[in-house]
Parts: structure tokens; sequence; C-alpha cells
């Protein structure tokens, strides 16, 4: 069972704080600045969850996401939004693209912490039939 949260943040410090926190309850993180190559540190990686900053320097999150859902693998694995952007239309559009949960900055680490649990259970990796 995968322990590996992908964070795609461009942001060192708050990439550190969340690493930090989810190192602290065990989970082992590894950090993109840039969406580009998500797709192929998925395969590298596997990890169970990605969390995934929608302002990013090269392809917005949203693009990120088209990305991840053309790879069979990555489209796999569950999307959590991370945004500075509280829009109630920003949450309806990451909806409508497939994210699995979405979180305003700055986050709310228990929050994170209960997001980050339901999707680390063994139905997760059943119901996708991969083993992560
Ligand atoms: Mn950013």
């Amino acid at each position: 069972m995968s322990k590996t949260i992908l964070i795609i943040e461009d942001n060192r410090l708050n990439y550190k704080l969340l690493a930090d926190f989810l190192g602290v309850h065990g989970y082992v993180t590894k950090n993109l600045h840039s969406g580009l190559t998500a797709v192929s540190c998925v395969h590298e990686w596997r990890p169970f969850l990605i969390l995934l900053d929608i302002q990013l320097p090269d392809i917005s999150g949203f693009d990120v996401m088209e990305l991840l859902k053309q790879d069979p693998l990555s489209a796999t694995v569950p999307v959590i939004a991370v945004t500075a952007c509280a829009h109630a239309e920003e949450q309806h559009l990451a909806k409508s693209k497939g994210f699995h949960g979405y979180m305003t900055k700055p986050v709310d680490m228990k929050a994170l912490l209960d997001i980050v649990r339901a999707f680390e259970g063994p139905e997760i990796s059943s119901h996708n039939g991969i083993k992560l």
C-alpha cells in the first residue's frame, strides 16, 4: 500500500508546510513545481493521492488535471485541488473537471488529514483494480 502523496505546488514554503505535517503522520511526499511532468512522475512514484495547486507557473492545475485524466494509471489517482481562490465558481469547475476534493489556502491541516486518511483505505485501490 502506497504511503506516497504527490504535491504539485510551486511555492516551496507551502510545500514544506504540507510535507512536514504529512511526514509527521507517516506519509511520504514528493514535490513537483510544475505539472508538465506529472504523468510520468505518477508512474515512477505511484502516489495514492495528488494535492494539486491551481496556480502553477507553466500550465494551470486544471490543465494538469486534463493530462492526468488522459493516462490510464494517473487517471485512477484521486486529486485534491489546493488553491488560494475561494470562489464558488472555481470550486464548481474543479468538481466538473473530476477533482475529488477542494481545499483553500491556508490549508486546514486537520481537514487535510481527514481527506488523506479517507483516500488511503484499501477500498480505493481495490475499487480501481490497481494495487498502488
Ligand atoms: Mn501556486
